[in-house]
């Protein structure tokens, strides 16, 4: 387990991540091919309160080349009220694909408690 792990309510295993690497990431290019998102009422960050009004992981808008893949994801959100639509991804925000955000253990943002 990488530092800065957590582990939340449910047993589900999320990466934090800092400042740092979300700038260091790249993302995925969304002008190539067919990109959706799924689109949501303005839901600010839980670390930084920045308000998005796309579901994001680690402040990169949530992307795949079909909607099916986004259905798991959208029946979360409408659980917690962010009345979540899965739309073709157009916006210009910094996105990844949901095949990297899983792969990298589903990061958020969030604050570490070690300060660093
Ligand atoms: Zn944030």
């Amino acid at each position: 387990m990488r530092p800065g792990t957590v582990v939340l309510p449910g047993g589900s295993e999320q990466a934090v991540w800092s400042e740092d690497e979300i700038a260091d990431f790249d993302g995925v290019d969304t002008t190539e091919g067919e990109w959706y998102g799924i689109r949501t009422d303005p839901w600010p960050c839980p670390a930084c309160a920045e308000v998005f009004e796309w579901v994001t992981g680690a402040h990169f808008v949530i992307v795949a080349p079909s909607k099916d893949d986004l259905l798991m994801i959208a029946a979360k959100c409408k659980e917690i009220g962010r009345n979540p639509r899965i739309v073709a991804y157009d916006d210009g925000l910094p996105a990844m694909s949901i095949f990297q955000w899983q792969a990298l253990g589903r990061p958020v943002h969030g604050m570490r408690r070690d300060g660093g």
